[in-house]
C-alpha cells in the first residue's frame, strides 16, 4: 500500500518534469504549456447487462498533441480515475518523444474489474465505450490511436476496430483508429510480445553500457543475473520469459496479486504462467515456496527488480528496504516521486517507464503504418534479398571449388543467410533499433552533464528537447 502522505500519481509526473525543466532553458510558458494536460474526456454510459442498466464511468484523456494523431493505451481497472489517466497520457507525450514516434500523448481508462464480466458482456461494454468516444473523433486514426493496457488485449482492440468500421464504413484507413489488434485483423506480428520484448532490449542496451553498470554497481554479463518480476501479465510474462529462456537469466521471483513465487534457483516462466491461466492464481503451483504477502518480495536481494504491474509500488514506504542495484520499470509509475529521491540517494539505477515500456508503443507505430500503407512488412523484398543472397552462395561455393580450396558453408550458415527477413524478424530489429538509439541519447546525457544524477532526468532532457522543438517549430 502507498502511503497518504505521498503525492498522487499525477503530481509524482510533474514532480519529476519539473525536476528536469530546472535544468533546461525553455521560452517563458513554454514550460507549462509542456506539462499541463490538455483534456481530460469523462463520460458515462449505460449497458443493460443481467436485466438491468449498469453505469459504466470512462475516460480519455489527451495530454499534448505536437503531434497527431495522439496515441496511448486503453486500460481497465478499478483502479482508474481522471488523475492516473492524465498521468499516463503525461507519460505517453513524454515516452513518444524518447522513441521517436510521431505521436502526441493519451490515455483511457474504463473503471471496471474485467474479471467481472463474461466475454459477451465485456463486448457489449467495449463497443458502447467505443461508441462514446469515436462519435467524438476519440478515437480516430488521424487523430487519437488507442492501444491495449492493463486488463485489455488483442480481444478489445479488434472489438474497438470493428465498431469504428461499423461507424465509418467508408474511410479506408479505419482499420489504423486502434493498435495492438489480432494479426487476422489487421495487427502486426510481435505486438503482443513488444513490450515485454523492449523491456529485454532496453537491459540489452543497459548491460552494454560500461558506466552505467559502474554507477549501478553491477558487472556484465546479463546471463545467470537474479531477476524479481512483480505481475506475469502481457509486459512480465514476455520481459520473464525472454530473459530467461534466451539470456539466461534466473526469475528467482514472480509477485502476483495474491501472493508470490520463490526460487533461487530459478523460476519456470512458462509453467508459472500456465499454472495461472488454468487455475486463475499462482496458490498451489508445485514447483516453488509461496510467499503471501507478495509484495514483501520487491526487498529480496536480487541484480534486476522488474515491476510490471502498476504504478506507485515502490513508495516511501518501502524504498529504503529495495535491495536490487538495478531497477527496471517495466510498468507506468512503479516507482513515486518520494521513493526515487530515496533510491537515487542509495545510488539505485532506475531505468525509467518511459523508456522501458516504450517497446509497445514503438510497435504500435509499426502497425499504425503498416495499416495505412495497406501492405505486410517485407513482401516486396523478401524474395528478392533471398535471391540476392542465394546468388553470393552460388558464387561463394564456385570459387571455392574452382580454385581448390574446398572450403564449405556451414548448413546453418547458409539456412541463416539465405532467409529473407519476414514481418517478426523486421519488427524485432526495428524495435531493438529503437531501444538502443533512445538508450544512447539518454546515456549521452546522463553520463555527459555532471548535473544530471539519473537516467530519468537524462530521459525528460531528451523528450522535453523534442516536445520542445516541435512547438518552437508551430511558432509557439
Ligand atoms: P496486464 O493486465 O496484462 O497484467 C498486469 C498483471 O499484474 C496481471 O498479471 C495482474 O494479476 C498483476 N497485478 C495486478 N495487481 C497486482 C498487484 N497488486 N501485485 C502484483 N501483481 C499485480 O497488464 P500489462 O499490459 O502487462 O500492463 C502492466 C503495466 O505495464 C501497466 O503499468 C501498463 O501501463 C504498462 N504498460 C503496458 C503496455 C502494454 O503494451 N500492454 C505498454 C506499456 C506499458
Amino acid at each position: 500500500m502507498q502511503p497518504s502522505n505521498e503525492p498522487s500519481f499525477r503530481d509524482s509526473v510533474d514532480i519529476m518534469f519539473n525536476r528536469a525543466v530546472a535544468l533546461m532553458d525553455l521560452p517563458p510558458g513554454l514550460e507549462e504549456k509542456i506539462r499541463v494536460c490538455n483534456a481530460t474526456y469523462t463520460v458515462r454510459f449505460g449497458v443493460r447487462l443481467r436485466g438491468k442498466i449498469q453505469t459504466f464511468t470512462g475516460y480519455r484523456s489527451v495530454h499534448s498533441e505536437h503531434m497527431e494523431p495522439v496515441k496511448g493505451g486503453i486500460r481497465y481497472s478499478l483502479g482508474v480515475n481522471q488523475n492516473e489517466v492524465e498521468a499516463l497520457a503525461a507519460l505517453m507525450t513524454y515516452k513518444c518523444a524518447l522513441v521517436e514516434a510521431p505521436f502526441g500523448g493519451s490515455k483511457g481508462g474504463l473503471c471496471i474489474d474485467p474479471r467481472d464480466y463474461d466475454d459477451h458482456e465485456l463486448e457489449l461494454i467495449t463497443r458502447r465505450f467505443a461508441y462514446e468516444l469515436i462519435k467524438r473523433d476519440m478515437i480516430n486514426p488521424a487523430q487519437n490511436v488507442p492501444a491495449p493496457d492493463m486488463g485489455t488485449g488483442e480481444r478489445e482492440m479488434a472489438w474497438i476496430a470493428d465498431q469504428y468500421k461499423r461507424m465509418n464504413t467508408t474511410d479506408i484507413n479505419g482499420v489504423a483508429c486502434v493498435t495492438g489488434k489480432p494479426t487476422h485483423a489487421g495487427g502486426i506480428q510481435g505486438r503482443t510480445e513488444a513490450t515485454g520484448r523492449g523491456v529485454q532490449y532496453a537491459l540489452h542496451a543497459f548491460f552494454r553500457d560500461g558506466m552505467g553498470l559502474d554507477k549501478a554497481g553491477l558487472k556484465g554479463p546479463l546471463r545467470d543475473k537474479r531477476v524479481i518480476v512483480q505481475g506475469l501479465g502481457n509486459v512480465g510474462y514476455h520481459a520473464a520469459k525472454f530473459l530467461s529462456e534466451e539470456d539466461g537469466c534466473r526469475i528467482t521471483a514472480i509477485i502476483e496479486r495474491d501472493g508470490a513465487l520463490h526460487d533461487e534457483g530459478g523460476l519456470d516462466v512458462e509453467a508459472v504462467y500456465q499454472w495461472i491461466a488454468k487455475h486463475g492464481t499462482i496458490t498451489g503451483y508445485p514447483d516453488a515456496t509461496l510467499e503471501a504477502d507478495g509484495a514483501r518480495l520487491l526487498e529480496n536481494d536480487c541484480d534486476v527488480l522488474i515491476p510490471a504491474a502498476l504504478e506507485g509500488v515502490i513508495n516511501l514506504g518501502n524504498a529504503e528496504r529495495i535491495k536490487a542495484p538495478l531497477v527496471i520499470e517495466a510498468a507506468n509509475g512503479p516507482v513515486t516521486a518520494g521513493a526515487d529521491e530515496i533510491l537515487r540517494d542509495k545510488g539505485t539505477v532506475i531505468v525509467p517507464d518511459m523508456y522501458a515500456n516504450a517497446g509497445g508503443v514503438t510497435v504500435s507505430y509499426f502497425e499504425w503504418v503498416k495499416n495505412l500503407s495497406h501492405i505486410r512488412f517485407g513482401r516486396m523484398q523478401r524474395r528478392q534479398e533471398e535471391a540476392r543472397h542465394q546468388l553470393i552462395v552460388d558464387e561463394l561455393e564456385r570459387l571455392s571449388a574452382d580454385s581448390g580450396i574446398g572450403w564449405q558453408l556451414s548448413p546453418n550458415f547458409k539456412e541463416k543467410y539465405l532467409r529473407g527477413a519476414g514481418e517478426l524478424e523486421l519488427v524485432r530489429s526495428g524495435l531493438d533499433d529503437t531501444m538502443s538509439t533512445a538508450y544512447e541519447s539518454m546515456a549521452q546525457v546522463w553520463h555527459g552533464r555532471e548535473d544530471v544524477r539519473d537516467l530519468r532526468t537524462a530521459a525528460y532532457l531528451v523528450s522535453i528537447d523534442k516536445v520542445a522543438a516541435s512547438y518552437r517549430a508551430k511558432g509557439l
